[in-house]
């Protein structure tokens, strides 16, 4: 039975240990997926080829780590999905397509997570700049993203620029930039990706989250909608955050929670 305050029941990413920064076992978010009413999840590693990245994770281990997982949640009605996130993959096709055709990942993540050769939760994506022109690049680049690299699935935490820029007192409206952010939505829409509400960081800065409700709300104009709701968890603890929030965000916005339907799950 399903125990959430809201109607989802899904989370496509979540970092086990296999990933350098998660905290917990792929079994112990399993057990806890199930006490939180989830039906499927998918267990998605960092894999990033960035200089300052934290590389690739050992996927032999984690596909035999997966597959044992698997065989004990599917009797209680829980599905594993695998999964791998992707750190802009646009700028490392070969890497990226090379990993990618080595596994049969059900989920594949893309995430913008560099920006000017920095990580874009760091403040040296702003240092010396304008913050409208660092959130402009950002959306550009997130739509080339979207549009450069063919083999994914979902673009992940589409907003998380905003996290840094918020803390460094540089609101975003995002009508100042209704092109350009149109302009990556519509290619999110049209790729037929999911766009992912990440929900790790929902309650933290109220503030821009009526930012967050007018870009869903041009990316279901721009054809879009599919989202998917994800915590982008990296402990237990931190999965199921914010879903009541972000039931609330979609629903302003016109929107509702669309599950995933990898091709490979239909092999088992
Ligand atoms: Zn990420
Ligand atoms: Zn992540």
């Amino acid at each position: 039975m399903k125990m959430n305050s809201n109607d989802i029941s899904t989370d496509y990413h979540i970092h086990s240990t296999f990933s350098v920064d998660g905290q917990d076992t792929m079994e112990a978010l399993g057990w806890r997926a199930l006490a939180l009413g989830f039906s499927e999840i998918a267990i998605t590693e960092h894999a990033e080829w960035h200089p300052r990245g934290s590389g690739l994770f050992d996927a032999d281990d984690y596909f035999t780590e997966i597959a044992r997982c698997r065989a004990l949640f599917a009797p209680q009605g829980l599905t594993l999905y695998s999964g791998v996130e992707l750190g802009n993959p646009h700028e490392f096709a070969r890497g990226a397509s090379a990993f990618l055709a080595g596994y049969p990942f059900d989920v594949r993540i893309a995430s913008l997570h560099w920006l000017y050769g920095h990580n874009i939760h760091d403040a040296a994506c702003f240092a010396g700049r304008e913050p409208l022109d660092v959130y402009a690049d950002y959306f550009a680049a997130l739509g080339h993203m979207a549009g450069d690299f063919s083999d994914i699935d979902v673009v992940a935490h589409f907003d998380r620029i905003l996290w840094r820029g918020t803390l460094l007192g540089a609101g975003f409206q995002p009508q100042a930039l209704e092109g350009v952010v149109r302009d990556a939505l519509a290619t999110i829409a049209w790729r037929g990706l999911a766009l992912e509400l990440n929900t790790r960081l929902l309650n933290n800065v109220p503030t821009w989250r009526p930012a967050l409700t007018t870009m869903l709300r041009w990316f279901r104009e721009e054809g879009g909608r599919r989202v998917v709701v994800n915590s982008d968890a990296h402990r237990v603890g931190q999965m199921g955050a914010n879903f009541d929030l972000a039931a609330a965000v979609l629903h302003d916005a016109g929107l509702t929670p669309a599950t995933l339907q990898p091709a490979t799950a239909l092999a088992f």
